[in-house]
């Protein structure tokens, strides 16, 4: 009973497959171009899904049955909508939600086989509460949310669930690239004030993950500092 994490090969990706694997627990992480260092890694573009379903075999032949999938690789592409090309809009589509569709689909034929399994999406607040100039990104992580609770319908009755977490605003690569002062206006918004760390989300992730959450599905659990409360 194995886990794969992808895009974990930075950020909150490599967060969550570090927690697996300091729980003791056998994990794969997708990755572009480098595996990083002590973790079982495969390299897989999640916008192609034979490398999506090449990467689930090379990871079970290794691991065995995948029974947790943690579809996280995502990208940013923003711009105010009437200078978005309709390349730039479905490319940030094509990886944050087809993607994690791929992952999803090729993750459920192992755990149909095995009776039991966890889906679990990497959102964002953005996806209910918007941000200008991330139609595509809101949209896509907005769908997540929408995918997640039909997976949850469709699944339940199978011993799967599917499950959502929307972070707030992280310290990695991604947010290293927000402006200064808009990254000052979304923390006077957050009611504790200060970014979140990668390990904040891999907590709430490998929770989802266990036992522990066995009653759990279809829900969206923020780990945002209160950014998104009302939303
Ligand atoms: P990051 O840029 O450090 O990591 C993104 C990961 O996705 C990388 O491993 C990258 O290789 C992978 N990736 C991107 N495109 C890919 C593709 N086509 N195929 C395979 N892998 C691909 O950013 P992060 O902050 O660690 O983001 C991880 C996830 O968390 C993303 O889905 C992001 O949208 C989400 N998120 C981040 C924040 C934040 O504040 N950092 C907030 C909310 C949600």
């Amino acid at each position: 009973m194995a886990t794969l994490v992808t895009g974990g090969n930075r950020g909150i990706g490599l967060a969550i497959a570090r927690e697996f694997q300091a729980a003791g627990e056998p994990v794969a992480v997708t990755h572009r171009s480098r595996a990083p260092d002590g973790l079982f890694g495969v390299a897989c573009d999640a916008t192609d899904s034979d490398q999506v379903d090449a990467a689930f075999d090379e990871a079970e032949a290794e691991l065995g049955p995948i029974t947790a999938v943690v579809a996280n690789a995502g990208i940013t592409d923003d711009q105010l909508l009437l200078r978005m090309g309709e390349d730039q809009f479905s490319r940030v589509l094509d990886t944050n939600l087809t993607g994690a569709y791929r992952v999803a689909k090729r993750g459920a034929r192992s755990m149909l086989r095995q009776r039991r399994g966890r889906l679990i999406f990497v959102s964002s607040v953005v996806a209910l509460r918007g941000e200008a100039g991330q139609a595509n990104y809101a949209a896509s992580k907005a769908g997540l949310v929408g995918m997640a609770r039909s997976l949850a319908r469709e699944l339940g009755s199978r011993g799967i669930t599917v499950n959502v977490v929307a972070p707030g605003m992280i310290s990695t690569d991604m947010t290293d690239r927000v402006p200064e002062d808009r990254k000052r206006q979304i923390l006077d918004g957050t009611p504790l004030g200060r970014c979140g760390e990668p390990a904040e989300v891999a907590a709430a992730v490998r929770w989802l993950a266990s036992e522990q959450a066995s009653y759990i599905t279809g829900a969206v659990v923020p780990v945002d500092g209160g950014a998104g409360m009302g939303h």
